[in-house]
């Protein structure tokens, strides 16, 4: 066969729930020179990873690492690690993101109830409660920001009632994080992950995970060895931490894009960044409205970087989004499951949460529906 053409993908603005677009800044730091892993520059660059990811955790927990793979490696590190066959294990359920969780954890051999929440609407911490009441876990999960309903869950209580339980806190962060407070420490989050490619501003390839003292006790006092080689954090660890272990090659190219865009976080500042993305979300809800197209989430819930919003009576689902594609370049989400046909999802996140992307898909939508 001879070779295929020269891929040539066009430029989109990405206004889907990820990946979401990624600066220039963060693009040439992909082309930079590739060194070997044990590299002592390659080594000062992972350190100087470490330290940023736990400033953008919110903790001052050792372990804070970006897993190889997307956020998905995250979440299967958190569970493969904390879990063995027979442990209960407690997820809410409220959305796509719920529903992989329960589907990881019964691989692992939990024995998983769920908390459930109609798709859209935030998980009632009373349900947790009876719960926990009913049952001892050993660990309970919970997404952050929900990708599929554009729902960010309240946390205070839910963290409060498993940290009293005594259970593990898992939480997915992985569209919340760089746009949304995720205060591990403070919240009492035992493992928590997060992918590059959504409020971080990177392309898909890194997921970010912390585990505090206590998660990474209960991962020294297993039984069973952990069911996933690649993703077994105490043979990691030693390659992230003084041991310099080989495991396996990290993704070097992936490390630089990751530690250009937190860079780029961290000189705007955290509070800057979740205030951006409040911002830019108040500006959206604004824009649609005179487009007399509604948000789908309850306002107190909304989630800032992945917004919901009614698809108008009358317009065509599908018919939009491809035509927004083929004249305007600029790519939006689906509804999944239940609310397919229903809503759209519009990221704004990381680089590209900006009032300027909110006036391009605007500006179509008005000529589209
Ligand atoms: C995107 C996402 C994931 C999965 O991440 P991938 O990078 O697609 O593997 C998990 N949880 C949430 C909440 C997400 O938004």
């Amino acid at each position: 066969m001879p070779a295929a053409p020269k891929a040539n993908p066009p430029i989109r603005t990405l206004l889907g729930p990820g990946p979401s677009p990624v600066s220039s800044r963060v693009l040439q730091a992909l082309a930079l020179p590739v060194v070997g892993h044990l590299d002592p520059k390659f080594l000062e660059i992972m350190d100087q990873n470490m330290a940023m990811l736990r400033e953008v955790f919110q903790t001052s927990n050792r372990v804070a690492i970006p897993m190889s793979g997307t956020g998905s490696a995250g979440m299967e590190t958190c569970f493969v690690n904390l879990i063995e066959p027979g442990d209960h294990v407690l997820v809410g359920v409220n959305g796509v993101f719920g529903t992989r969780m329960v589907d990881v954890a019964q691989r692992c051999g939990a024995l998983v109830d769920t908390v459930d929440a109609e798709w859209g609407t935030a998980l009632d911490p009373q349900k947790v409660k009876d719960a926990l009441a009913k049952n001892k876990y050993k660990l309970v999960a919970v997404v952050h920001a929900e990708t599929s309903t554009g729902v960010l869950q309240p946390m205070d209580e839910i963290a409060k009632l498993v940290r009293d339980s005594g259970a593990l806190l898992v939480v997915d962060a992985v569209t919340s994080l760089g746009g949304a407070p995720v205060r591990v420490d403070e919240l009492g989050i035992d493992a928590c992950y997060s992918g590059t490619q959504k409020c971080l501003g990177c392309p898909p390839g890194l997921s970010p995970v912390t585990f505090n003292e206590r998660a990474v006790e209960v991962i020294r006092q297993r039984k069973t060895k952990v069911g996933s080689w690649y993703l077994d954090l105490s043979m990691i660890e030693k390659y992230w931490g003084s041991e310099r272990v080989y495991h396996h090659t990290a993704p070097i190219s992936m490390n630089y894009a990751l530690h250009e865009a937190l860079r780029i976080v961290l000189e705007e500042g955290l509070e800057e960044s979740w205030q951006r993305h409040k911002q830019t979300h108040y500006v959206f809800i604004r824009e649609m409205r005179k487009l007399e197209i509604e948000p789908a989430v309850a306002e107190q819930i909304r989630a800032p970087m992945i917004n919901a919003i009614k698809i108008p009576e009358g317009a065509d689902d599908a018919q939009v989004r491809t035509r927004l594609y083929d004249e305007f370049n600029i790519e939006i989400g689906a509804g999944l499951g239940p609310l397919k046909g229903k809503i759209w999802r519009v990221g704004l996140m990381g680089h590209g949460s900006r009032v300027e992307n909110v006036e391009i898909l605007a500006s179509a939508l008005k000529k589209l529906i």
